[in-house]
């Protein structure tokens, strides 16, 4: 079994739909085939959604209406019989008319979850009609029944193999498993999802649960690039990553991949692919538990950071200065990204400032406090094995002209981070990709 999942990206307009049919169709075997929302939805629902927390009916009413002419203009050109277009007309308008049934009363996180779920349940839809006006030997399954989190918001992994299996066995002749990305149930039964992005964490997980022999994620690019492509001209793709590498570019920013999907296939050694629907021919990134030695990769960046130093006369010979600090941080379930020390004091980042000024508050009873916000962390990724000589002094010769307010290094062999102000960020990665790799 291998588990195919399409970015909203990839399915864009009509002939983009199709074009992903046709590259699922060449996929021989069995597979799972996971849809995100098509592009931009989840954006507009969000913005529908913070209209109706701001109880401004009449402007999310104009989106909504908005957002369902698009998508049914857009099935004009999918559908040739017209038996799946009136299927998917009223498939539209039932889904659009329950989003209206939210405009009319108290609008909480409860009713934005449901709200945010109808993108993936209509691409999923949609593309599932479309491989059956084709003829396929297909079946939609409903993420619902079988994607759950934990009390911690954490994928419960038994139950979603349990009941994934489950569904499957319902239909052991199927060829094609169509179901919806990003979508779960919580703990308490209620729909939620797995934050933005996160379709590519649910066929890394269905990936697990069937112990896939691969799993493909199909975006709008060539593989992942050795530098953010939004921000460097003429990236290059990487051709082999280690799960090690991949998860790092993911959490420091490398938006192809959402941050914690990789965990599940590298415990389970199921290889990640990474292709291109716009040049479905190229080989893009695998992503495997091989090294390959010596190598500089990628670089990616974080944006969001604040870094906080603590400076303390008393933490020279003071042992237990950092439990104290970072149960600080801990008492107020803010994880810390980078850290850094030195005798006088600890400089570290955090990328949520929810609890922010209770830390700050909390942190001056050891020390004087320090603040710099609107920060970026850069990492760079390969084999950094510390005796892979030179690659340190190649990366901190790249920034000469970049003020840097910290550097963590030797904390894993895979990466060397550097805390920039966030205004510095497109000529640190440029300098970053000329330094290392240019021939
Ligand atoms: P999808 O809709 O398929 O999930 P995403 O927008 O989530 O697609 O991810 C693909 C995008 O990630 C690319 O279009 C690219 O702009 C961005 N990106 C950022 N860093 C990288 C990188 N290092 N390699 C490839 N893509 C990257
Ligand atoms: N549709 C969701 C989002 O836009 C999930 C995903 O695309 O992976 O974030
Ligand atoms: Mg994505």
């Amino acid at each position: 079994m291998k588990i195919l999942k399409f970015g909203g990206t990839s399915m864009a307009s009509a002939s983009k739909m199709k074009e992903v049919v046709r590259l699922i169709n060449k996929e021989e075997g069995k597979k799972i085939v996971v849809f995100s929302a098509f592009s931009k939805t989840t954006n507009t629902l969000i913005e529908i959604s913070d209209y109706l927390y701001k109880k401004n009916v009449d402007a999310a009413n104009e989106i909504i209406n908005q957002l369902e002419a698009k998508y049914n203009q857009l099935i004009l050109d999918v559908y040739v019989d017209e038996f799946y277009l009136n299927e998917a007309q009223n498939l539209i308008s039932s889904h659009f008319q329950s989003i209206r049934a939210y405009t009319k009363d108290l609008f909480t996180l409860f009713e934005e979850k449901i709200i945010l779920a109808q993108g993936e349940i209509l691409s999923s839809t949609l593309m599932y009609l479309l491989m059956k006006e084709q003829n396929r030997n297909v079946v939609l399954i409903d993420a619902l029944s079988f994607m759950r989190t934990d009390k911690n918001f954490e994928p419960d992994s038994t139950y979603i193999k349990e009941k994934l299996q489950k569904q499957l066995d319902a239909f052991p002749d199927a060829d094609i498993y169509v179901t919806q990305g990003y979508i779960t149930r919580n703990a308490y039964g209620e729909i939620d999802n797995l934050e933005r992005g996160g379709s590519d964490l649910t066929a890394s997980l269905i990936g697990a649960a069937v112990q896939a022999e691969e799993i493909q994620i199909w975006t709008d690019v060539d593989g992942m690039q050795n530098n953010d492509p939004r921000y460097v001209e003429n990236t290059s793709p990487v051709r082999r990553l280690l799960f090690e590498e991949a998860a790092e570019l993911a959490y420091f920013g490398a938006k192809i991949l959402h941050p914690t999907c990789i965990l599940p296939a590298k415990l389970n050694n199921i290889p990640v692919r990474l292709l291109n629907t716009m040049q479905p021919e190229s080989q893009g990134t695998l992503i495997s538990n091989k090294m390959e030695k010596g190598k500089m990769k990628a670089v990616a960046a974080k944006d969001g950071i604040t870094a906080i130093k603590i400076k303390s006369g008393r933490m020279l010979l003071a042992h237990g200065f950092l439990r104290k600090v970072f149960e600080i941080f801990e008492n107020y379930q803010t994880s810390i990204d980078m850290i850094v020390t030195s005798e006088v004091g600890v400089s570290v980042t955090v990328d949520n400032e929810k609890y922010l000024a209770d830390i700050l508050n909390d942190l001056k009873k050891y020390g004087t406090v320090t603040v710099d916000e609107k920060m970026t962390i850069v990492c760079v990724v390969g084999d950094l094995e510390w005796d892979n000589i030179g690659f340190e002094s190649k990366t901190v010769g790249a920034l000469k002209d970049i003020p840097v307010r910290m550097i963590s290094y030797g904390g894993s062999n895979y990466n060397i981070s550097f805390l920039i102000k966030t205004e510095d960020k497109k000529r640190t990665l440029q300098a970053l990709s000329d330094n290392l790799f240019k021939n």
